[in-house]
C-alpha cells in the first residue's frame, strides 16, 4: 500500500469561513487520501483561555462566550456547506459540542478553578470544531473521508496535563490500524489521551507536534505543513526589507530554527520524523496549484551547502545568574541546581558558565519560580542569585557554521558596528548554530545588521557560495 501523506492546516489556514475552499482545493490537488491533522480555528484557543480567567466566571457570561464560539464555527458551515441536511447535521454536531463545552466551562468556573485536567479538556475544543466542520465540508465535496478524535485513535500520552508527549509504545499499533484504510482522515490535533483516559495537551501550538508524531507512526511519505507565507526566509520578514527563501533546511538547522524562535515551525515537529527520515514541505496555501511545490523542504540531506541559512530570535529567553567565588570548583553543583528544577518541572533552556557563574537560560515566564525555589534550597557555595529578563537571543542558523573562521567575524562585526552589547555568547554547542543574548530593545537592529552583512552586501553571494 502506497504510504500516506500527513496534512496540517493550521491557524494561518483559518482565519475566514472562506478559507475552508484553499482547504478543500489543496486536499483535492493530492488526489490520493491522505491525514489531515488541523488547528483551531484563528483565536479560538485564546478565546477558551480567556474564558478561564477570574473575570469570566459567571453563567450568563459562558452563555455570551459559547454563543460567540457557536456563531464563529456555524459561519463556517454557512459559507462551506450547500446541501441543506449536510448543513444541518453539522450544525446540530456543532450544538452538541457547545453544550457539552458549556457545562465543563460552568463546572470549571463553580467548582475546578484549579482543576488542570478541566483546563486542558476545554482548550482541545477549537480543534474538535474545525476538524468536524472540516470533515463534514470536504464530505460534502465527495471526498471520502472520516473523522477521528485522538481519544478513538488511540494516541496515548504520558498524562501530563498542558505539556504533555505523546507515548509511542502504546500509540503505534492502534493508530497504525485505525488509519490504514483507504481514505482521508481528519483528526484535531493538540491532544491526546492519556493510560487513564484523560486529555492531556502538548503545549501551545501543540498540532504541530500531533501531526509529526502521526507521521513518524504511520512512517508517512512526507509530513506537509500548509502556511500563508513562503516557507521559511532568511528573517522575519517583519524586520529585514527582503528576505531570501530558505528552500532546503536539514533537520538539525531546522530543529535549531524553531528552537529559537522561527515561527513557522514549533520546536517538537522535527524530532518525531528525523528518525525515520521523513521529509518535511512546506506549502504556501494562497499558491494552490495542480502540482503543489514546496517552498522549503526539510529533509536529512548531509550534502547540502554549507552556508547561514537564516537568522531568527527569540524573546522567550530569560537568565537566571548564580554567582559564587568557588563554583567553578565545587562538584555537584550544577546537578543540585538541575534537580531543584527538575522536580518543579521547569526546563532549562541552556546553560552557560564560568569559575564563577552559572548563567541558566529559561522561559521567561519560568524565571521567577525558579529563583524562588533556588533561594530556598540554599545552594552551596552560591552566595547570589539574579534574575534578568531584558533580553532577547539572536541565533544564526547553518550547517557547519564552525567550518569557515570568517563566519564569527561577520556575524559579530556587523554587531559591532551597530554598536550592540553581546550580554552572553554560545558558540560552537552544534554544528548548525551560534546565539547570543542582547538586550531586548537591540533585537531587531541587531537581526538586519547581521542579515545585511551575510545576505546583502556585494560580496553575499560569493561568499555563500563559497564557504566550504
Ligand atoms: N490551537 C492550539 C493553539 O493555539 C494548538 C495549535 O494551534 O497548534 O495553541
Ligand atoms: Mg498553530
Amino acid at each position: 500500500m502506497e504510504r500516506k501523506t500527513v496534512v496540517k492546516f493550521g491557524g494561518s489556514n483559518l482565519q475566514k469561513p472562506e478559507d475552508f475552499q484553499k482547504l478543500v482545493k489543496v486536499v483535492r490537488n493530492y488526489n490520493k487520501p491522505i491525514v489531515i491533522v488541523v488547528s483551531a480555528f484563528c483565536g479560538v484557543t485564546d478565546k477558551l483561555t480567556k474564558t478561564m480567567t477570574d473575570d469570566v466566571n459567571s453563567t450568563q457570561n459562558i452563555k455570551l462566550i459559547c454563543n460567540d464560539l457557536a456563531n464563529i464555527h456555524k459561519q463556517i458551515i454557512f459559507h462551506n456547506i450547500s446541501n441543506s441536511e449536510a448543513s444541518k447535521n453539522t450544525f446540530s454536531e456543532v450544538d452538541s459540542l457547545i453544550t457539552e463545552l458549556e457545562s465543563i466551562l460552568n463546572i470549571f468556573c463553580k467548582y475546578g478553578r484549579s482543576n488542570i485536567e478541566l483546563k486542558d479538556l476545554i482548550l482541545t475544543f477549537g480543534e474538535r470544531f474545525t476538524a468536524t466542520i472540516l470533515n463534514a465540508i470536504l464530505i460534502n465535496y465527495k471526498i471520502d473521508s472520516e473523522l477521528i478524535f485522538p481519544e478513538n485513535l488511540g494516541l496515548i500520552t504520558d498524562g501530563r496535563f498542558g505539556n504533555s508527549r505523546i507515548n509511542f509504545n502504546l500509540s503505534d499499533e492502534k493508530v497504525t490500524k485505525k488509519l490504514s484504510s483507504e481514505k482521508t482522515f481528519v483528526i484535531p490535533g493538540f491532544y491526546g489521551i492519556s493510560e487513564k483516559n484523560q486529555v492531556t495537551t502538548f503545549g501551545r501550538g501543540g498540532s504541530d507536534y500531533t501531526a509529526a508524531s502521526i507521521a513518524k507512526i504511520i512512517n508517512a511519505s512526507s509530513l506537509d505543513f500548509w502556511k500563508d507565507v513562503d516557507g521559511l526566509q532568511s528573517a522575519d520578514p517583519k524586520i529585514v526589507t527582503n528576505p531570501t527563501q530558505v528552500t532546503h533546511l536539514n533537520y538539525a538547522e531546522a530543529s535549531e530554527l524553531a528552537y529559537f524562535g522561527a515561527k513557522i515551525l514549533h520546536p517538537l515537529s522535527i524530532e518525531p520524523i528525523a528518525e525515520k527520515n521523513i521529509p518535511v514541505k512546506i506549502f504556501n496555501i494562497n499558491k494552490v496549484q495542480e502540482n503543489n511545490l514546496p517552498e522549503t523542504i526539510i529533509n536529512k540531506d548531509n550534502c547540502l551547502t554549507k552556508t547561514i541559512k537564516s537568522i531568527t530570535y527569540s524573546n522567550d529567553f530569560g537568565i537566571i545568574k548564580l554567582e559564587g567565588s568557588e563554583i567553578g570548583y565545587k562538584a555537584g553543583i550544577l546537578s543540585l541546581i538541575t534537580s531543584c528544577l527538575n522536580i518543579a518541572e521547569i526546563n532549562i533552556k541552556s546553560v552557560i558558565t564560568s569559575q564563577t557563574t552559572i548563567n541558566l537560560l529559561l522561559s521567561k515566564n519560568d524565571l521567577k519560580s525558579a529563583g524562588l525555589i533556588l533561594q530556598n534550597n540554599q545552594i552551596e557555595t552560591v552566595s547570589s542569585i539574579k534574575i534578568i529578563d531584558d533580553i532577547s537571543t539572536i541565533a544564526v542558523i547553518g550547517n557547519g557554521i564552525y567550518e569557515n573562521y570568517e563566519n564569527a567575524s561577520r556575524i559579530f562585526s556587523a554587531i559591532t558596528k551597530s554598536k550592540i552589547n553581546i550580554r552572553l555568547i554560545s558558540f560552537g554547542a552544534t554544528d548548525s548554530s551560534a546565539y547570543f543574548i542582547i538586550n531586548e530593545q537591540d533585537k531587531n537592529l541587531a537581526v538586519k545588521a547581521i542579515h545585511a552583512e551575510i545576505f546583502e552586501t556585494k560580496n553575499a553571494e560569493f561568499y555563500n557560495t563559497n564557504s566550504l
